[in-house]
């Protein structure tokens, strides 16, 4: 068997614990909400949670924590029928989100193929509920593909008044059949990003597309440069790239661990294209102090 690569040092992290830290988890049990910076034990969790100046960051998980899709990097548990949805979601999550005082939220949810619109009515609602409670936050969603759900779904996510449209390709085309579920296809993420821009652009509301791609799952360098074309000519305005990480032995192995050098080559090769804003590093996440990066240097 192929040794398996070691852990790097630069991927070792503390988790540091600060007064804003206490209090969103406090009120997180209370209400019921799940966080994906907790579920994922997400390194990062000290710097987005405690981020100043109004730009701390906090990834809620709606819908539940049954996906009825399994990918094979992801964590979440999976179901052909999970639990329905709790209708008081979006309620209780602007509510708390309210309270936070954080400058950036990111709403991400499992994949819902069980519901008739995917769960897009329940995001939607979730954001302008946020967005009435605290008009100046700023709120992006990491949404599924709503694949045979219809564009409409898309688009009603992309006007509820959101600022930034996530949807994560995850891998260059080649690697997708390995590292994504079987529903999930590169051409077909490509379309929901583009979808998302053509019906805000069409309802005069201005919103930011992002997406993420995670390097170490085997990916060749002439299929990321590939994959960024694509995504620049679907009119994609921000990439993260982040390090594979094997959640456990059950899922697929990483193939390499990227050094920190390559991550800063594909931040300038993308930068290069005319991305709006790259974000690349080892222990970068689709949020990773998302508040910090578009707050200072994008919608500012
Ligand atoms: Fe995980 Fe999303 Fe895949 Fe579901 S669709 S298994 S939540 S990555
Ligand atoms: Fe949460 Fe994302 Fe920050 Fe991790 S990177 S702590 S998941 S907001």
């Amino acid at each position: 068997t192929p040794r398996r690569p070691r852990l790097p040092t630069f991927l070792k992290h503390p988790i540091p614990r600060g007064k804003s830290y206490t209090a969103i988890k406090k009120d997180l049990r209370g209400l019921g909400l799940h966080t994906v910076c907790e579920e994922a034990k997400c390194p990062n969790i000290g710097e987005c949670w405690g981020g100043g100046k109004g730009t701390a960051t906090a990834t809620i998980m709606l819908m539940g924590d049954t996906c009825t899709r399994g990918c094979r990097f992801c964590s979440i548990k999976t179901s052909r029928k999970p639990p329905p949805l709790d209708i008081h979601e979006p309620e209780n999550t602007a509510e708390a989100i309210s309270r936070w005082g954080l400058g950036y939220i990111v709403l991400t949810s499992v994949d819902r193929d069980d519901l008739v619109d995917g769960g897009a009515a329940h995001i939607a609602s979730t954001i302008s509920k946020i967005k009435h409670k605290a008009p100046k936050i700023l709120v992006e969603a990491l949404t599924p593909d709503f694949a045979g759900k219809g564009e409409e779904t898309i688009a009603m996510v992309a006007t509820s008044g959101l600022d930034v449209f996530a949807h994560n390709v995850e891998t260059v085309e080649r690697c997708t059949p390995f590292v994504r579920d079987r529903r999930a296809n590169f051409q077909q993420s490509l379309d929901v990003l583009m979808t998302a821009k053509r019906a805000a652009k069409a309802a005069n509301k201005e919103i930011l597309t992002k997406t993420s791609i995670m390097l170490g799952v085997g990916e060749h360098p002439d299929e990321i440069t590939e994959a960024l074309q694509r995504l620049r000519d679907a009119e994609v305005d921000v990439v993260t790239f982040g390090q594979y990480m094997r959640p456990t032995k059950r899922h697929m192995k990483v193939d390499r661990y990227v050094e920190p050098e390559e991550f800063a080559k594909w931040k300038a090769v993308a930068e290069d294209m005319g991305f709006l804003y790259v974000a690349s590093g080892p222990l970068v996440r689709s949020s990773y102090k998302a508040g910090e990066f578009f707050i200072e240097n994008v919608l500012k």
